[in-house]
């Protein structure tokens, strides 16, 4: 029979980062082996789960755009009811909890329901995915900064101000976007912004299935379905894209191929 619990219980959302299990925080492996009942996205490595007891019960709670998913509510309600019964409740989420993980969201119910919430940060797949290939989002020597935005929202009032995201000079790094990237791309060009923008795409960063591709602003969306880049996937816009050893190697591939599509300064 479980004790009453005579403390507040705890729930942890751990950040598990892009992929590569060894990307974890030491505080999120002592989070994971502390554990009795782990809720889990499904775009955590598998490898992940490995620093959890054996004895721990792994819920499976993947939101996939367009898939099956299981509603936020319900994720809600479960980690308040396994807290209440005394389980120690881990949420694993992909990359970072609070960078488009609704990571804000479970702290409010879960706080909401009387439980203690802590948050492990991770790595966001929107910084390591292009560090994965080489691209320092906020390089000094081309940018101000950075934005990280999200290329799918559900609402076009929730969409990004694209054309003000083309005028204010910051790296645009693009998460979910790789459905709507031909509106995206659209969006920006109509904007302002310049055609020959260098441009990167990430797939499945910091995995062995990880695969790249450079091109520009102009190029971008064909560049994604010639290469079979699929979600989940990076897209960066901006000069930093420069700065990758990987950039001179693609002006020199395709200056090699095609030298009229890079046209690159
Ligand atoms: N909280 C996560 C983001 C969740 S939204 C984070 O901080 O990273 C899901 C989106 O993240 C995907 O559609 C994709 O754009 C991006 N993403 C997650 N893992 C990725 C990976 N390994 N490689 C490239 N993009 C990834």
């Amino acid at each position: 029979m479980k004790t009453i619990p005579t403390v507040i219980p705890t729930v942890t959302l751990v950040g598990a980062g892009p992929g590569d299990p060894d990307l974890l925080t030491i505080q999120a492996v002592k989070a994971l082996r502390r554990a009795t009942v782990a809720l889990v996205d499904d775009l955590v490595h598998p490898g992940v789960l490995r620093h959890l007891r054996r004895t721990a019960r792994v819920v499976p709670v993947g939101k996939r755009g367009g898939c099956a998913s299981t509603p936020q509510a319900f994720i809600h309600r479960l980690m308040v009811a396994e807290a209440q019964r005394g389980e120690t409740v881990v949420r694993v989420k992909g990359g970072d909890p609070f960078v488009f993980g609704r990571g804000g969201e479970e702290c409010d119910a879960l706080r909401a329901a009387g439980l203690q919430v802590e948050v492990v940060g991770g790595l966001t797949a929107g910084i390591a995915g292009p560090a994965a290939i080489g691209v320092p989002v906020t390089d000094r020597r081309h940018t101000r900064g950075v934005a990280l935005v999200t290329g799918h929202t559900g609402t076009p009032e929730g969409d990004p101000d694209w054309a003000a995201l083309a005028r204010c000079g910051l790296t645009l790094v693009i998460y979910m976007g790789v459905m709507r990237l031909p509106a995206i791309a659209r969006a920006l060009t109509a904007a302002g912004l310049a055609a020959d923008t260098p441009a990167a795409v990430v797939s499945r960063a910091h995995t062995p299935q990880q695969r790249q591709a450079m091109c520009r602003l102009d190029t971008l969306v064909d560049t994604v379905a010639a290469h079979g880049l699929d979600s989940p996937a990076i897209v960066v816009i901006g000069d930093v894209v420069r700065a990758a050893p990987m950039w001179a190697e693609h002006l020199r591939g395709t200056m090699e191929s095609a030298a009229v599509a890079t046209g690159a300064a």
